[in-house]
């Protein structure tokens, strides 16, 4: 067995030379040394050894008689908020601590046709609400980079596995930033991609008008490699409406894939002014300036542009997506959905004790702001602000811009325990929230650090143009890696 035969790019480890046993062996043994110990990082919530070793000697066969797979022997680990067959699906919430899906996520099934080994669930806030891992019902996952600090969230288990040499690519999902805010505090690439690129079918839902499978790898050909094999239309998800096969089609008509194609011509960059405030970090700041010196440098055109109604975005994620959650998690009653407990009204009861304090927060805030009192003041304003908050990506981009660059979050990593107010927690989402309520694909990538603890920038592009952020984002790993 060869030491770190799973962290090789993956389509070296699709091509074969090792074999996928011997792959996923490695994987495994760095999994259980992972999450062993006092020092575990909690990334994973559930993994199967054997059941892996059996996946990889299926694709160990099915390349010996001839097949070729994007995937062959990869192993992936996949958000514990995707329903998968043969392991728990639990959101990291008491509510689903049993629950074991009886149908798989159209993501899952495309990732095993393309020869992927399933290896495991990763932690997460419960039900996706947070941005460090914490509300998870077994406890956070710890930043590889430091144990003290969280690893971002939702999807902070799949990017510390990821960071850690777990694994070398992982499945997430992002409502309002839960790829990219993790994929930048544990310095892995995570990609969010246009809303309705990637099928939902089997991603329990959140915040449905937001919710968006994304992927991580260690480089933008990984996560862009992973991205083409989950994307796609899906006759189970009417919101997927992208043909795979044929290539991503944009409105001209013109078809490409992501991870194929390079900027034909250095890419324009727009830079909004409202990204860089007062009170972000110094290092972040000084990353996002060396990662613009380089994409010059690469050259890039750099401008300043305005996206004027950047700072309502947080408060109107808040209002929608917690509206969303509230019908979104009417199903879990302990009767179509989730697990019975406590003793009179079997609804309530089962609902005090499976949801943890954030999922409770959400569904009150969201039944409040959809009640007929005050349906007006706050939901249907929080559309309206939605729309003018889309209206400024779609003037940056009409007016030569290719795509926009920001960091993705204003801080690295903080203490596990340090953010102790709600509003706090919501408030490190104001460079991703943006994004999602717009639709648009947006991915972070590693361009340095700031007191020895990753910083993520931030690439966005105009909805269906994957392709160019990916591009750009090859680009500037590419600046950042001669320097
Ligand atoms: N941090 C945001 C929230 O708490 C985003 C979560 C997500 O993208 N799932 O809702």
């Amino acid at each position: 067995m060869s030491d770190g035969a799973h962290l090789r790019p993956l389509a070296d480890i699709a091509r074969g030379g090792v074999s996928a046993v011997d792959v996923t062996r490695a994987c495994m043994t760095a999994v259980v040394n992972g999450e062993s110990g006092p020092d575990r990082l909690n990334a994973f919530i559930s993994y199967d050894y054997e059941a892996a070793i059996a996946q990889a000697e299926r694709a160990d066969n099915d390349v010996a008689g001839g097949a070729r797979l994007p995937l062959a022997g990869v192993p992936v680990a996949l958000k514990d908020n995707i329903c998968t067959l043969g392991l728990p699906t639990t959101c990291a919430s008491r509510m689903l601590a049993r629950y074991r899906s009886p149908y798989e996520a159209t993501v899952v099934r495309r990732l095993r046709a393309a020869g992927a080994v399933i290896v495991g669930k990763t932690n997460l806030d419960e039900f996706a609400m947070g941005s460090s891992t914490e509300t998870s019902a077994f406890g956070p996952t710890r930043n590889p980079h430091d144990p003290a600090r969280v690893a971002g969230g939702s999807s902070g288990g799949s990017a510390a596995a990821v960071a850690a040499g777990m694994v070398p690519a992982a499945i997430g999902s992002d409502t309002g930033g839960s790829v990219r805010q993790p994929a930048a505090f544990c310095g892995v690439v995570g990609v969010r991609p246009t809303w309705g690129r990637v099928s939902r079918y089997g991603l329990v839902a959140f915040a449905s008008s937001l919710d968006q499978i994304g992927v991580f790898g260690r480089t933008v050909d990984d996560a862009a490699l992973l991205l083409d094999v989950i994307s796609g239309a899906d006759r189970l998800d009417p919101t997927a409406v992208i043909e795979a096969h044929a290539g991503v089609v944009d409105k001209s008509g013109r078809t490409h894939r992501s991870g194929k194609a390079d900027a034909v011509r250095p890419p324009v960059i727009g830079v909004p002014h409202e990204y860089f405030t007062d009170d972000m970090d110094d290092g972040v700041r000084r990353a996002c300036e060396r990662a613009l010196d380089a994409l010059r440098g690469a050259g890039c055109a750099i401008r300043d542009v305005s996206l004027p109604h950047t700072r309502h975005a947080v408060p109107v994620y808040s209002v929608i997506s917690a509206a969303e959650a509230s019908t979104n998690l009417a199903r879990f009653d302990g009767v179509r959905y989730g697990g019975r407990s406590g003793t009179g009204d079997p609804v309530e009861a089962s609902r005090t004790a499976g949801f943890g304090a954030e999922v409770k927060r959400r569904i009150m805030l969201g039944t409040y702001v959809l009640s007929a009192g005050h349906h007006d003041e706050y939901y249907d304003a929080a559309q309206r602000v939605r729309a003018l908050i889309t209206r400024d990506f779609e003037q940056a981009f009409s007016a030569g811009i290719d795509v926009l660059f920001t960091p993705t979050a204003p801080r690295p990593a903080f203490a596990i325990g340090a953010l102790t107010d709600p509003c706090s927690m919501y408030a490190s989402d104001v460079f991703t929230a943006p994004v999602s309520l717009a639709g648009l694909p947006a991915m972070s990538l590693p361009i340095g650090s700031a007191d020895g603890l990753p910083v993520g920038g931030q690439f966005i592009a105009a909805r269906w143009q994957d392709d160019a952020m990916i591009a750009a984002a090859r680009l500037l790993e590419q600046a950042l890696a001669r320097r």
